[in-house]
């Protein structure tokens, strides 16, 4: 069997066009245009390419760029004042810290400061609790974007068998929830798991963030399978995700490429959720 590539970049620019389209309604409705503050500390290369890459995405669909960079050495205060600013502004409807932010400096106590409402990286304890809670908030945008995905190919998900490789802030457990929200039986694998081959078998959707290149090989796949791969790795022979793509083809139905499988769709739901964050703001209700 060869398996069916999942086009990421396909359906991101969907999902963009319809952002775009939601920003046209929101300022013929009297609104104002989204604005997206991303904040980068630092000079951290992929950090870099990622900003860039959000930032040119914000102003495609219509929304101010209100970046902000910091440098490498900025104190903690400096950097909490920035927030705070950011904080205050109605022009910015999302606050985008982008992390790892430099050794010395308190991520999360930076993070604190986002108000819910804008957090559009779905990042704070208040957006991680709603979502613990199966309450409406903001939501991360990489397991967004892999509901997305699995949303798009019509991938049954309640009563699935789903394994979660990873169990970060950033993707493993807020993945784990939206596939319990969608009624997946969920199983959760990280570092300490026994026999992880074993456990991914049982997966009828296998979604992967382990940051491991090749984690992932086809005795960890159960035929018929959906493997969505969130890892990304630069390799001298180009980028690599956690799973040995080629050879786990011939065992899944459907995979995602790397690149162009889940990396485009993580941009697109920020812009989404950048625009839910402004409709918020400006006092209209998602979908208006
Ligand atoms: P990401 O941002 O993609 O989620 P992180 O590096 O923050 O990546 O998290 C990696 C996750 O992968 C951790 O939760 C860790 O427990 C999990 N992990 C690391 N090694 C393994 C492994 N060998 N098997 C399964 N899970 C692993």
């Amino acid at each position: 069997m060869t398996a069916q590539l999942i086009d990421g970049a396909a359906v991101a620019r969907q999902v963009r066009e319809d952002v775009a389209k939601g920003v046209a309604e929101l300022l013929a409705a009297g609104g104002t245009a989204p604005g997206l503050a991303t904040v980068l500390i630092g000079h951290d290369p992929a950090s870099e390419v990622y900003i860039r890459n959000k930032r040119r995405a914000c102003t495609t669909a219509g929304m101010a760029d209100l970046h902000q960079h910091l440098p490498a050495d900025v104190d903690q205060a400096t950097a909490a004042a920035l927030i705070d600013q950011l904080a205050a502004d109605p022009a910015v409807s999302g606050i985008l810290l982008q992390l790892p932010t430099p050794g010395h400096l308190d991520s999360e106590e930076l993070l604190s400061r986002i108000p819910d409402g804008k957090d559009v990286d779905g990042l704070t304890v208040a957006n991680a609790g709603l979502l613990a809670q199966g309450r409406s908030g903001l939501r991360p945008c990489t397991p967004s974007g892999v509901i997305a995905l699995l949303d798009h190919h019509d991938v049954p998900l309640s009563g699935a068998e789903a394994v979660v490789v990873g169990r970060s802030v950033l993707v493993g457990k807020p993945m784990a929830q939206l596939l319990l929200e969608r009624h997946a039986t969920v199983t959760i694998c990280h570092s300490r798991t026994r026999d992880l081959a074993a456990v991914c078998r049982r997966a009828d959707v296998l979604v992967v963030a382990a940051g491991i290149p090749g984690l992932i090989g086809p005795d960890a796949v159960k035929p018929g399978a959906t493997v969505i791969d969130v890892g990304i790795h630069r390799g001298e022979t180009g980028l690599h995700g956690d799973v040995d793509t080629a050879a786990v083809a011939e065992v899944a139905a459907r995979i995602t490429p790397v690149p162009g499988g889940v990396g485009p769709m993580t941009i697109a739901m920020l812009l989404a959720n950048t625009l839910t964050a402004a409709r918020r703001q400006q006092g209209l209700v998602d979908g208006a």
